[in-house]
């Protein structure tokens, strides 16, 4: 739903009303009795700003809807909940963002929904299927390690089967992915990511037919994770500048995972759209770019990993991506710390593991941080 603005200003304004007026009770009856709803009533169901960055979101995604909430958490959390009944059977990869994993494994688990997680491959997803799987949840590309699972394929086998197919699309943005082209049922983001690049905002959206987003809007109406219109109107400011900072990010970040794989202090490299990645010839298929994160593997111990990263000048050490600001991840550190080392062995984190998020600075500068502090180990 989009308001005609009066004044023809070029930017949508910013609505910060938790409460829409009626004229008359006649209104009001109108109002409620009707299924399509076409004005607003109360902050938590809506609100005119928010209409019009999800407007901006359905485009980009191709979609015939979307819907912003309050994180990218929420953005994932939200369609499970809505979707999934006592016991359901969910499907989800090995390698994403362990606080969704955990979501998944830990607290569904709480309602009596079972879950199943396996390699990002179509092989492993589909031989996971059993009579009460409901949804099969990926990342794509996945988190640190960037697999990307064959879309269109896996999208028609669900769809003989009546599962659903979500997509937390966050690493790929709409720039470099639409998901829904290739079949998946929803597509889901972290705005706080690409579509902000500013790092100073958390949000999230989901994108879909119209059918799926409208029970989950009407689901979160009784959660309330909804996103303040102040910040719609920072993500929308973003948004206009994504596809520019997405071109400087997937140019840059290329050729900085190229000079990493060379450097004899690297063991390894872990970069979507560079060859030597084991999904490099799907994620040509689906990806028109790998994105700003690149991870990698120092050959060295903790140790090493300390020197690196407390000898880096430009590169900062705090978690997230996709801002101006180039920054460190050691995920052994920042996010697994309290996984247990046997679970932390099988999804690949080392002490040496490092998660790049390569920000807008100069590409020369970043190269020559990295260099330097690659001397240091
Ligand atoms: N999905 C992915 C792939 C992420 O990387 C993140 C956060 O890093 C999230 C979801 C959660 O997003 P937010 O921090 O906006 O809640």
């Amino acid at each position: 739903m989009i308001i005609e603005d009066p004044y023809k200003s070029l930017n949508p304004p910013i609505y910060p009303s938790a409460v829409y007026l009626f004229d008359s009770i006649e209104e009001l009856i109108d109002f409620v009795s009707s299924k399509e709803k076409r004005r607003f009533e109360y902050g938590r169901y809506g609100n005119p700003t928010n209409s019009y960055l999800e407007l901006i979101i359905a485009q980009l995604e191709k979609a015939e809807s979307a819907y912003v909430v309050s994180s990218g958490m929420s953005a994932c959390t939200i369609p499970l909940l809505t979707f999934l009944d006592s016991g359901d059977h969910v499907i989800l990869t090995s390698d994403m963002y362990l606080k969704t994993r955990n979501f998944i494994e830990k607290t569904l688990s709480k309602f009596n929904i079972q879950s199943t997680v396996v390699f990002p491959s179509n092989e492993e997803i589909l031989g996971a299927i059993r009579p009460n799987t409901k949804i099969v949840f990926s990342e794509l590309p996945t988190n640190p390690f960037y697999y990307v699972i064959d879309l269109k394929p896996l999208s028609e086998e669900l769809k003989k089967r009546n599962i659903l197919l979500f997509i937390d699309s966050t690493l790929a943005s709409p720039i470099n992915c639409r998901p829904l082209e290739y079949g998946a049922d929803l597509v889901i983001h972290s705005l706080t990511k690409y579509f902000s690049g500013q790092n100073d905002c958390i949000a999230g959206a989901i994108a879909g037919s119209k059918q799926l987003i409208e029970k989950i809007r009407e689901f979160n109406g009784a959660i309330g994770a909804i996103l303040p219109a102040e910040l719609s109107y920072k993500i929308f400011r973003s948004t206009k500048t994504m596809a520019l900072r997405m071109d400087y990010h997937n140019k840059t970040t290329l050729e900085i995972a190229d000079f990493l794989s060379k450097h004899p202090k690297i063991k390894r490299v872990y970069y979507p759209l560079h060859p030597s990645h084991p999904h490099y010839e799907i994620a040509k298929k689906y990806l028109k770019g790998g994105g700003c994160l690149l991870t990698i593997e120092l050959d060295g111990n903790l140790e090493s990993l300390k020197r690196f990263c407390n000898s880096c000048k430009i590169f900062k050490i705090g978690p997230s991506f996709a801002s101006y600001e180039s920054l460190l991840d050691p995920p052994y550190i920042m996010s697994h710390w309290d996984v247990p080392d046997e679970e932390r062995k099988k999804m690949n984190i080392f002490e040496y593991t490092l998660r790049i998020s390569i920000g807008l600075e100069n590409k020369e500068d970043l190269m020559q941080d990295l260099d330097q502090a690659l001397k240091k180990i």
